[in-house]
């Protein structure tokens, strides 16, 4: 492991349960990364996450952190954010926790557009409980619960939290890791409720279910399909492409100031 970053890992609790080839750990370093870059105090930080292979990655981040119940990484997010809203909270989710299970705490969180970093670890798929489809598996792909191909459209997870109210929204993937890196630092940095969606790749289950060979072929497969938001010159972007960069920013008010000034008022009239 680099110097530079092993102060922010509990070296004692790896090594860690991934499998060979999974793209969880190259988001992880790019947060770390991003978290070194930003020069915040690694005990004004907080990392919360979700149940799913992605969450596992709290347990090896020496920040005080949160390996919450499935789907309620955000909900445990807000109540920290209220209580210390000095703090940084980091949200790591996967899709499957994020936009099923969780679905409902995503879209009222961007709703509310509370400060918090969501990342979001898409592998297509549930991979933790055995290779389920999620809400962002994309159509005709096999999974263990659609082995003849899913049936379901996909959500769109960007055009999710824009149209629910999120104020920033990107996307990058795991080949991508300087994009990745500095994207996680504008979230972190924007006042209000942050979204990045980091594509990844899950060779054990969906990789292995839609024979898309080796771990290196699904991350040049990455390269490949994804299209920076910077060189597209008309809207056209084929299907089987997807949009990197910085998609949505915008400014709104943000809870936490809007829920202080509200306590301040009523203090002021109860004081009267
Ligand atoms: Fe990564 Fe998939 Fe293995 Fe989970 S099952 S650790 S997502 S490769």
């Amino acid at each position: 492991m680099l110097p530079e970053v092993e102060q922010y890992f509990r070296i004692e609790k790896l090594p860690h349960l991934w499998c060979p080839g999974c793209g969880n750990g190259i988001i992880v370093h790019s947060l770390v990364n991003a978290i070194a870059n930003l020069g915040l105090d690694q005990n004004r930080t907080v990392i919360v996450s979700g149940i799913g292979c992605s969450s596992r990655a709290s347990a090896y981040l020496d920040f005080d952190t949160l390996h919450t119940t499935h789907g309620r990484a955000l909900a445990f997010a807000t109540g920290i954010k209220l209580a210390k809203p000095e703090l940084s909270v980091f949200v790591l989710m996967g899709d499957g926790d994020c936009t099923a299970i969780g679905g409902n705490h995503f879209i009222h969180a961007a709703r509310r557009n509370i400060d918090l970093t969501t990342i979001v670890f898409n592998n297509n798929i549930f991979g933790m409980t055995g290779g389920q489809h999620s809400p962002l598996t994309p159509s005709k792909k096999r999974v263990t619960t659609a082995f003849y191909g899913n049936l379901e459209r996909p959500f769109n997870l960007a055009e999710l939290a824009r149209g629910a109210g999120a104020t920033y929204v990107a996307r990058a993937t795991t080949y991508h890791t300087s994009l990745m890196t500095k994207l996680i630092m504008q979230a972190h940095l924007n006042r209000g409720f942050s979204v990045v969606e980091v594509i990844t790749a899950c060779p054990t289950a969906y990789g292995r279910y839609n024979k898309l060979g080796s771990p290196a072929d699904m991350l040049r497969a990455q390269r490949d399909n994804a299209v920076n938001i910077k060189d597209i010159e008309d809207s056209a972007v084929p299907d089987d492409k997807y949009i990197i960069g910085e998609l949505y920013r915008t400014e709104k008010p943000e809870f936490i100031e809007i829920y202080l000034t509200a306590v301040k008022q009523l203090q002021k009239k109860g004081g009267q």
